[in-house]
This record gives structure tokens, sequence and C-alpha cells, in this order.
């Protein structure tokens, strides 16, 4: 139980439900950047290319506070109960992907 609960914790949007968090690190200086997507304000509806696809998408692009001006581009896909089907980054990686390796 404990454990499934564990695992369902990587793809459930936390507490509310109405931020889903983002960690990443800049593939460039390592910076781990902090951001959060607001499940009631940064959704759009479709897949971001067709809006009849059905669910939400968001795109996000965050920068870290060094002097590095990486900008970390992450696509998130939601369906149509607001819950995590797919995500991509550029420019960075996710950490808690690769805290699960
Ligand atoms: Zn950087």
């Amino acid at each position: 139980m404990g454990f499934l609960k564990k695992l369902a914790s990587f793809f459930v949007p936390p507490t509310s439900g109405r931020f889903y968090p983002l960690i990443v690190k800049c593939n460039r200086c390592g910076e781990i950047v902090e951001g959060e997507i607001n499940m009631h304000n940064d959704l759009s509806a479709g897949d971001g290319e067709d809006t009849d696809a059905g669910g939400y998408y968001c795109r996000k692009v965050l920068m870290g506070s060094r002097r590095c001006f990486q900008r970390i581009e992450v696509k998130v896909r939601f369906d149509s109960n607001r819950r995590l089907i797919d995500r991509q980054i550029s420019g960075g990686t996710f950490v808690d992907e690769q805290e699960q390796k």
C-alpha cells in the first residue's frame, strides 16, 4: 500500500491539485530550477497542435537565477481529468525522473 502511494505521487499533483510542480536541472550549469503549472490558469485545451485532441497541455519556459541564460522548455500533457499523461523537456532534465533510476 505504501509503495503504491509513493509510486502514484510521481504522477498525481500533490495536495490541492491546483499546482503541478516542476523541478528541473539545467543542462548547462546544473542549477536546479523550480517552477509550477497552475492547473487552473496555465492549461490550454488540446495537445498543442490540435485543440480537439482532448485533454490539456501546457508549455512553460524556465530559467535559472544564475548568469546562465539557458532556457529550459517544458511541455506537459494532461488528460481530461487533469492527470499527467506525457511530458517533454529540452535544455534540462526532470529531477524527479533522475531520482527514480
Ligand atoms: Zn543554467
